[in-house]
């Protein structure tokens, strides 16, 4: 049996219901069809902070939308402009962004936010995430300031009703099997093995990355990342860009790279923790000194603010001798830690009176630690600790300490073990500023769009913090309007 749709899409994140909605508006049917059951629904999108970057002159512009907090008085949150932006994602990709794509995701990023506004999701300022109290104001930095409320959950929760009252239709368990261009269609698999054929005026393509699939990681990635831990869905294995590939898509962006973290040592090889989620990530280590099992640091921790290193720390943590690192404070820092993520039950870690204690208590060389310790505390330049800013108080040992270095001398001691957790990958379709999937000869295919993780060309090797979002917010109207507007001349 073939059900008729004037659109269809593929996957139910962020990406695909953003997808859905900008489609809605413009009066097509939708289906949305997500592989897995509702109980496991929403994607990576759902394990998020729900944090969205987007370039604003003032936070001034997008004061009306944010939820009331008896902090904004004391706020202080710098303009992010279009042009800081952009110079982000230039410097953490090494210039591998694309262009146009960029441009795309830069100038409709505020616009974007301010849609989903419409939609009902709601929007916060994230004081515990992305500021520090300093002389009695909440400091923001690292141009991210707002997130949803709720997190991924709100975010997810908020997504489906809004889609499900203007109309759309949804259905889980039910996993893309084949695409069919000539009649813009696809066929899924439902829960009990049946298939389906939907014939649509256009397909959106939201059906994440490769991140959960141990083979296509080792394939794309190299070694070792098959062993890495999978921070979200288990449902992003990469099947929809194969079969988007076959039927002629350009590939696009940097299949060899992707978004890993610090992420608890004991999280789950498969996939992310639905209670938990976001909080088994471990990204105050700017703070502390992460080292190995020998002792020894391997990063510079404060390079910059966290929204730019910790995307691309995950990968240095599976090069490290049985893929295992150990982010460290002491009784000085422990209390700057974020709350969410270092008070979350139950943890890798350990406290102790002295380093050796903790040393043993992890599984450290003990005398590795020392000499670490030793060095770094003998290092340590005069200058005032301020983690709203980049203070400059470096510890100048190999690797640096470029900022908010801080002795490692005041007992209790605390330690957290940590793995690589994959986030999602950065390889992916080629598509044009209007979402439009482009074929090897760079021409649109007709009726096809893609949004989210699933295009190509944004991210390399590293990652500004709250872009991926933002990303499938932004590409996901684009291909929901495309797609709405191909259906109605179609
Ligand atoms: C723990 C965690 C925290 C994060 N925090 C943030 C954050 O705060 N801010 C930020 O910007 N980014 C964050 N990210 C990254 C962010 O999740 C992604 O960039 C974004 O959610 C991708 O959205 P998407 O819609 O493309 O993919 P997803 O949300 O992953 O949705 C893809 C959907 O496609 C479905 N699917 C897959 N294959 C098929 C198939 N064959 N048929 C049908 N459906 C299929 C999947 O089941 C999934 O539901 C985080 C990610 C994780 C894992």
């Amino acid at each position: 049996m073939t059900d008729e749709f004037d659109v269809v899409v593929v996957g139910g994140g962020n990406a695909g219901f953003s997808a859905a909605h900008s489609a809605v508006e413009q009066g097509a049917r939708v289906l949305l069809l997500e592989k897995a059951p509702e109980a496991a629904a929403g994607g990576n999108s759902f394990y998020t902070a729900g944090a969205f970057r987007f370039a604003i002159d003032s936070i001034d512009e997008v004061a009306d939308l944010l939820e009331p907090d008896e902090r904004h008085a004391d706020a202080v949150v710098p303009a992010y402009p279009a042009s800081a932006f952009e110079a982000d994602m230039e410097r953490v990709t090494g210039g591998r962004c694309d262009p146009v794509l960029t441009e795309v995701l830069v100038s409709r990023s505020a616009d974007a936010v301010r849609w989903l506004a419409t939609k009902g999701i709601r929007w916060r300022l994230m004081y515990e995430r992305q500021s520090y109290l300093s002389d009695g104001k909440w400091v923001f930095s690292g141009g991210l300031f707002v997130g949803t409320v709720g997190g991924g959950k709100g975010l997810i929760a908020q997504h489906t009703r809004a889609a499900l009252e203007a109309g759309v239709e949804i259905r889980y368990g039910a996993e893309v099997t084949a695409l069919h261009l000539a009649e813009r269609g696809v066929t899924y698999r439902d829960s009990d093995g049946a298939e389906h054929r939907v014939t649509a005026g256009a397909v959106v393509l939201s059906a994440g990355g490769f991140e959960s699939d141990p083979r296509r990681r080792a394939e794309h990635l190299g070694e070792g990342w098959d062993r890495a831990l999978v921070r979200g869905t288990p449902t992003n294995t990469g099947e929809v860009l194969e079969l988007a590939l076959a039927a002629g898509a350009a590939p696009h962006g940097d299949w060899g790279s992707c978004h890993s973290v610090a992420w608890d040592a004991d999280g789950s090889p498969t996939g992310g923790n639905r209670e938990l989620t976001n909080q088994l990530t471990r990204q105050s280590y700017p703070i502390g000194i992460v080292v190995n099992v020998d002792g020894d640091r391997f990063v510079d921790e404060g390079a910059d603010f966290r929204n730019y290193t910790y995307a691309k720390y995950g990968r240095e943590i599976l090069r490290q001798p049985q893929g295992r690192a150990f982010q460290l404070f002491d009784a000085k820092t422990r209390p700057l830690l974020r709350k969410e993520e270092y008070d979350s039950r139950p943890i890798a870690g350990a406290q102790a009176d002295s380093l050796a204690e903790l040393a043993a208590r992890l599984g450290i060389d003990a005398a590795g630690l020392q000499r670490t310790v030793d060095e770094f505390n003998g290092s340590i330049v005069d200058r005032p600790f301020d983690p709203a800013v980049k203070d400059g108080r470096a510890a100048r040992v190999d690797p640096p300490k470029s900022n908010w270095a801080q002795a490692l001398d005041t007992a209790p001691y605390y330690g957290y073990a940590v793995g690589c957790g994959i986030t999602f990958t950065f390889g992916g379709l080629h598509v044009d500023e209007s979402a439009r999937v482009l074929d090897t000869g760079g021409r649109p295919i007709e009726g096809f769009y893609a949004a989210g993780e699933m295009v190509g060309g944004l991210f390399s090797g590293n990652y500004p913090g709250g872009s991926g979002l933002t990303s499938g917010a932004v590409f996901g109207r684009l291909a929901g309007a495309g797609a709405g507007r191909s259906a109605r001349r179609g």
